[in-house]
C-alpha cells in the first residue's frame, strides 16, 4: 500500500530546513532524494563489501562480484530484458547515448546517413549526435512538436528516408512532461526496417517501463533519478544489437585476451564496461529498484498522476499563468512562467522560501528556442511529495506575484 507517511519518513533529507523554512523539494527532474536504505547500502558496501570485482580469487573480491552481477539482474527484472546480458552499466543517461552515438555510427552509419530526434530532446541526445555528424557527415532529422507540446506524428512518418539508420528520442519530456507514444514511435520505425532508442531518463521513476513488451531496440536511464546514487546508470540493448557494435572504451574488463599482436574483446555486458565499474553504485542502483519495485511503480504513477492534477488546477488558477506542455499523456514535470517575472526571480525567491524549483533552459535550449522563450521556471514532483507542499508552492508563487 502507498503510505506517504512511510515513505516520507524513508528519506532524511525532508526534514531539514532552508532559511529557517521546511524545505520543499520540488526539483526531482533534476535528481532524487535517496531513501535511507540506499545510503546504507552504500556504506555497508564499502564497510563490509568492498574488493575489486571481477578476477579476484579472493573472498571478498567474489563477494563484491556476486553483489555486481545480482545489481545487474535485478535492473534486468526492472526493464524485462530477455537476458542480464542486455544490461551494461554506465555512469548515466548521457554516457549511455554517446556509447550508442559512438559505437552505433562507427558500424552502422556513413556520410549522408540520417538520424531522427525530436524538437524536445535533453541535450545529452542530441550533442552525441552533432559530434558523430561532425565526424561522419550524419545529419539529424527533427520531430516538430504541436502547441500542447505533443509529437507531430504524421511529420514524424514523413522524415523517413532510406538514409534513416537510427530513430532516438526521449520517452518523457524533462520539460513538457509529454509522455510520447512510444509504442506507435517504434512500430512505425520498425517497419522500415529501423532500431529505436529511448531516452527514458524522466519516464522509469514514473512510469512502468518493460522494454520486451515495447520491442524498443535500446533504453537508457541514469540512477539518480530514481533514488539512487549519481554516477551510475543503465544501457539496455538488444542482444543481437549490442552483439554487433564494437567496443566504445578500451581498457581492463572489456577483453578476452591481450597481446601486441591481437586484442580480443570479452563478450556480452563487459565488452561495454572497461575499467573497474562502480560496482558499490550498481548494488546501490539495485536497492533503489527494489524500493520503488516494493512500493509498485503502478501505485507510484497513480499518486503521483493526482499531484499532477492536483498541482496544474491550482497552478492554472494564479493570475499571469503560462503553463508549457499539455499533453494528453503527461507526467509529473509542470513548466511555467508568470506574467513578465522572469524565471530566475521566482526561482531564487521561492528559494528563499525553502521551495527548490529548477529555472533556467533544462538543458533544452532547442525546445526553448521553439516556444519562443529562454526558460522557464520547472516544477517537478516524486513519490515522496504532497499535496500541502504544492500549497506551500502556489502561495510562494502568490507572493512572488504581489511583490511584482
Ligand atoms: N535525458 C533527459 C530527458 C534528462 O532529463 C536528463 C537529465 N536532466 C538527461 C537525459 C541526462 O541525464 P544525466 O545527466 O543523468 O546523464
Amino acid at each position: 500500500m502507498f503510505d506517504i507517511d512511510t515513505i516520507r519518513k524513508d528519506f532524511p533529507i525532508l526534514e531539514e530546513t532552508i532559511y529557517g523554512k521546511p524545505l520543499v523539494y520540488l526539483d526531482n527532474g533534476a535528481t532524487t532524494q535517496k531513501p535511507k536504505r540506499v545510503v546504507e547500502k552504500i556504506e555497508q558496501g564499502y564497510y563490509t563489501l568492498n574488493a575489486n570485482i571481477h578476477r579476484g580469487v579472493h573472498y571478498l573480491s567474489q563477494k563484491a562480484t556476486e553483489a555486481h552481477e545480482e545489481a545487474r539482474k535485478t535492473a534486468q527484472s526492472f526493464l524485462n530484458a530477455k537476458s542480464s546480458n542486455e544490461i551494461i552499466f554506465t555512469r548515466g543517461t548521457t554516457e549511455a547515448i554517446n556509447l550508442i552515438a559512438s559505437s552505433f555510427s562507427e558500424e552502422f552509419m556513413e556520410a549522408g546517413d540520417e538520424v531522427i530526434v525530436s524538437a524536445m530532446e535533453h541535450h545529452s541526445n542530441i550533442v552525441p549526435w552533432q559530434i558523430q555528424a561532425a565526424r561522419k557527415g550524419i545529419s539529424l532529422k527533427v520531430i516538430p512538436i504541436t502547441e500542447k507540446g505533443e509529437l507531430c506524428m504524421d511529420s514524424y512518418k514523413s522524415l523517413f528516408s532510406e538514409k534513416t539508420k537510427l530513430v532516438s528520442v526521449t520517452h518523457v519530456s524533462n520539460v513538457l512532461g509529454t509522455v510520447n507514444p512510444v509504442t506507435e514511435i517504434i512500430e512505425e520505425a520498425h517497419k522500415r526496417g529501423v532500431p529505436v532508442l529511448l531516452d527514458g531518463a524522466q519516464a522509469v521513476p514514473h512510469i512502468k517501463v518493460d522494454v520486451q513488451a515495447l520491442d524498443v531496440d535500446f533504453y537508457v536511464f541514469s540512477g539518480h533519478k530514481i533514488y539512487a546514487p549519481t554516477g551510475i546508470g543503465i544501457l539496455y540493448g538488444k542482444e543481437e544489437w549490442l552483439e554487433k557494435l564494437p567496443p566504445y572504451q578500451g581498457g581492463g574488463e572489456m577483453i578476452a585476451s591481450v597481446s601486441f599482436e591481437k586484442t580480443v574483446f570479452n563478450e556480452l555486458p563487459f565488452k561495454f564496461e572497461a575499467g573497474t565499474p562502480d560496482y558499490i553504485g550498481s548494488t546501490a542502483l539495485a536497492e533503489a529498484l527494489n524500493y520503488v519495485t516494493n512500493i509498485g511503480i503502478d501505485n507510484i504513477s497513480a499518486y503521483e498522476d493526482e499531484l499532477l492534477r492536483y498541482a496544474t488546477e491550482r497552478l492554472k488558477a494564479i493570475e499571469g499563468m503560462r503553463i508549457f506542455g499539455e499533453a494528453k499523456h503527461k507526467s509529473c514535470v509542470i513548466s511555467f512562467l508568470v506574467g513578465n517575472i522572469h524565471h530566475y526571480d521566482m526561482g531564487m525567491l521561492l528559494d528563499r522560501l525553502g521551495i527548490a524549483v529548477r529555472t533556467g533552459h533544462h538543458c533544452a535550449e532547442p525546445l526553448m528556442r521553439e516556444l519562443g522563450i529562454e526558460g522557464t521556471v520547472r516544477a517537478s514532483f516524486a513519490l515522496y511529495n504532497t499535496k500541502k507542499e504544492i500549497d506551500t508552492l502556489i502561495e510562494g508563487i502568490e507572493r512572488v506575484r504581489k511583490m511584482f
